[in-house]
């Protein structure tokens, strides 16, 4: 601020505008909020922020069911305090909510921490304790699970997959896990393909590790606890995208993973109660099954959903598969039918009757889908795929030729004719 400006300012002191009633709704919502995030001994929870950013919806046409709608607040306001409740809780329990706890640097958050982007999952930790972050679709690829046509399709829909105890820290030596003050993990979902929308593009997709963590500290049951982890891109918010939404898949899914975990632990406290303590074998195998029930959960939703854009169904049971086509179509494009996507960093081939082929940029095939020509021309036009150059064009075609007969399985030619 200059001498001149701070000459003017006296001079002309507008009155901010002031409404009682906004005030007193703000304090009444902190209020609220303070109440919830107090657990039952009064003691306010640790390692909350100093802030939460709401998300609140008011309606403005006036001919609508007021009643309806303050519920839907209200309950909308609740689900997205409750998640920083948890939040909250966790911190007493071993491990950072939204990070998995890296045994080399001995930290529960730390450069390892975290996933690199919205699309990588936890796949578990090198011999040295690092978390191992990989992409959805390279461990899909690697697993040769089939769902990877959920993450491809026109309409995508949820892909999930299971990663045992062991699977998560087979490798990890000894010396890095045993004295390990950190929250046990005992088994995780890798889930992934959730809408994400973005301010100025195509909505994206989402990926998702659920972590289930056991505690034991100074406890007679174990505590089980689910850590959600996602790079969530700004500004979105990975406690509202789980806590609103209740026509979401991802909101119904994680609901209900939690209300299973919640009684489960209740089941477990009930049996020690009664002096029938589980033993933690017993108990970790339980906390399997109900992964793996919250895995079939995800699948039910992804086939309700799917039923409900009948054309997608009708595709997948398609006999003609498009993939079969993915070599004799590549075999006789054009230049003009290469596209870079640029949301995918991948190779996009436009084949025959809407057949559209995924490829790595190094040529390697990931999957094949119909498209409809609409779908087609909006992403062409939106310039989510953008055509290839000539050059780099025919260096990929050359690149595939070079590769094709050692391409093998299901993408084989020879299905095609
Ligand atoms: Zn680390």
């Amino acid at each position: 601020m200059t001498p001149a400006d701070q000459d003017k300012q006296p001079k002309k002191k507008r009155q901010p505008v002031r409404s009682r009633a906004a005030e007193s709704i703000h304090r009444r919502l902190v209020g609220l909020v303070k109440a919830l995030l107090t657990r039952e001994n009064n003691e306010a929870l640790d390692g909350l922020p100093d802030q939460i950013e709401l998300n609140l919806r008011v309606p403005i046409r006036l001919d609508r069911d007021e009643i309806n709608d303050s519920r839907n607040f209200a309950r909308s306001l609740l689900a997205q305090v409750e998640s920083l409740k948890i939040q909250g809780e966790t911190e007493a329990l071993g491990h950072r909510s939204g990070h998995a706890p890296c045994y080399w640097c001995n930290a529960p958050i730390c450069e390892h921490s975290m996933p690199v982007d919205h699309h990588s999952v936890l796949t578990g930790w090198s011999p040295t304790g690092v978390p191992i972050w990989k992409n959805l679709t390279s461990v899909l690829i690697e697993k040769k699970d089939e769902q990877i046509d959920y993450l491809y399709g026109e309409t995508p829909g949820p892909v999930i997959m299971w990663r045992s105890e062991d699977d998560l820290l087979g490798n990890i030596l000894p010396e890095y896990l045993n004295d390990s003050l950190f929250a046990h993990p005992v088994g995780a979902l890798l889930s992934g393909g959730f809408p994400l929308p973005m301010p100025d593009s195509d909505p994206d997709l989402l990926a998702i590790t659920a972590l289930i963590l056991e505690s034991r500290a100074g406890r007679n049951v174990p505590r089980y606890s689910l850590n959600l982890i996602s790079n969530v891109p700004a500004p979105h918010h990975l406690a509202t995208l789980v806590g609103t939404g209740t026509s979401s898949i991802l909101y119904n899914w994680i609901s209900s993973l939690r209300a299973s975990l919640n009684d489960l632990q209740q089941q477990l406290s009930g049996l020690s109660q009664k002096g029938k303590r589980s033993s933690l074998q017993a108990s970790r195998e339980l906390v399997v099954e109900l992964l793996i029930e919250s895995r079939s959960h995800l699948e039910t939703l992804r086939r309700r959903s799917q039923r409900r854009t009948l054309h997608a169904q009708e595709r997948s049971r398609d006999p003609d598969r498009p993939t079969s086509a993915a070599i004799s179509d590549l075999l006789a494009c054009d230049l003009e039918d290469l596209f870079h996507d640029r949301k995918e960093s991948t190779v996009v081939i436009r084949g025959r009757q809407g057949r559209i082929h995924i490829f790595t940029v190094n040529g390697r095939h990931i999957t094949s889908a119909f498209y409809s020509n609409e779908a087609i021309l909006s992403r062409i036009a939106r310039g989510r795929w953008k055509p290839m150059d000539r050059t780099t064009g025919n260096s990929f075609l050359d690149q595939i030729h070079r590769i094709l007969p050692t391409q093998d399985g299901d993408s084989a030619a020879s299905d095609a004719s």
